[in-house]
């Protein structure tokens, strides 16, 4: 089945504001919560479909990309068909709903599960010619690791958390509200069901640092500007326990002085003389990997395109070459000398209309026109 339009799935307007989408997104996630409907397979999906939809319109990055290349963007040899879905939207429903959720439904019941890290990007630029050739690049990231001291435990090493008091180590605490047993998450221990005494000194509790690293990038040939290519693992650690967030790096392609790419092929114009253009002859067009020599047959026109066969960009999953598209641009001199205007002159007096074709077949039409005209 097709993916429906993430505006649709929220029921918005493509200009709706960040508050639109967090309020309509509340809305139906409450509605079709698989708590409120348990069992319900069309409901479930319908969550599913509505969590990925606010994953991608509530992050302003993501949501550009979005209104530019729809579903497929993010696409990559790297992410494969899971492409955007390796956002989980847990982190999202958290970040959102925490409270609400616990309250309403009870999501507090389970000690709270270690988070896992987020996702990385980082912003790569390339130029016209590594896009097309592929390239290996190290980059430097900045990123959450665990802590050395700890590995995440957060505790001072020897020393070991003590059970909370308040809810036992269950994490939540339940009282009864007239008809209803309400379970909330134990705000002594923030639903960790343990209370640290003793703080690692190496990161002060936090249970993990920053840390530069080196990382190399194999960027594809055939890549294109704004795809991103995922790293899975490089992104910030979890708390101990969780998944590593990835590392997404997103291709800038700088422009080029001659070449200029569609699809996979790549167009370059070439200006030629118009005596050249008139005569014929043979042009040397740069393409990506050398120099070739093009025949210019004669007669050519302003604007002819001509194609050199297997010298566009690779396809990045084939490897199969598209054409490079030469368009050439007929001069027309200028600063004459006499000695110059004098043959040109003469030429004119021999040309026919057979020399010019075009303009014949349009005063032959102009005329019939005008004469329509005054009838
Ligand atoms: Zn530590
Ligand atoms: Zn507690």
């Amino acid at each position: 089945m097709a993916k429906r339009d993430y505006y649709e799935v929220l029921g918005l307007s493509r200009d709706a504001t960040e508050n639109d989408i967090k309020k309509a997104y509340r809305n139906l996630a409450l509605k079709y919560h698989p708590d409120r409907n348990p069992g319900d397979k069309q409901a479930e999906e319908k969550f599913k479909e509505i969590n990925e939809a606010y994953e991608v319109l509530s992050d302003p990055e993501k949501r550009a990309r979005y209104d530019r290349f729809g579903h497929a963007m993010g696409e990559s040899p790297f992410s494969g068909t899971e492409g955007f879905g390796g956002f989980g939207f847990g982190t999202t429903f958290s970040d959102v709903f925490n409270d609400i959720f616990s309250e309403f439904f009870g999501a507090g019941q389970e000690r709270r599960r270690p988070s896992a890290g987020e996702d990385l990007l980082y912003n790569l630029k390339i130029s016209f010619l590594e896009s097309a050739k592929g390239v290996e690049k190290e980059i430097q990231i900045r990123k959450k690791v665990l802590c050395k001291t700890c590995e995440g435990e957060k505790t001072r090493p020897g020393s070991k958390p003590i059970i909370c008091g308040t809810c036992g180590g269950r994490g939540n605490v339940r009282y009864q509200q007239g008809f209803f047993s309400i379970s909330k998450t134990c705000h002594s221990c923030k639903g960790a069901g343990k209370i640290i005494r003793d703080y690692c000194p190496g990161c002060s509790g936090q249970g993990f640092q920053f840390e530069n690293k080196l990382i190399k990038v194999s960027v594809p040939a055939g890549v294109e500007d704004g795809m991103r290519l995922r790293i899975r693992g490089e992104g910030n650690a979890g708390e101990k326990g969780a998944p590593k967030g990835d590392l997404y790096i997103e291709i800038s392609v700088e422009e080029h002085k001659f070449f200029s790419r569609r699809g996979e092929d790549i167009i370059c114009e070439m200006p030629i003389k118009f005596t050249l253009a008139a005569l014929g002859g043979e042009i040397n067009v740069p393409t990506i990997d050398d120099s070739v020599k093009l025949k210019i047959p004669e007669g050519t026109q302003n604007d002819k395109i001509f194609k050199i066969k297997g010298k566009g960009f690779p396809n990045m999953h084939t490897g199969k070459r598209g054409d490079q598209l030469v368009k050439v641009k007929v001069e027309v001199p200028i600063n004459l000398s006499q000695k110059q205007k004098k043959i040109l002159k003469e030429f004119d007096e021999l040309l026919d209309d057979s020399n010019t074709p075009q303009s014949k077949s349009f005063f032959d039409k102009l005329r019939v026109f005008f004469s329509l005209l005054f009838i």
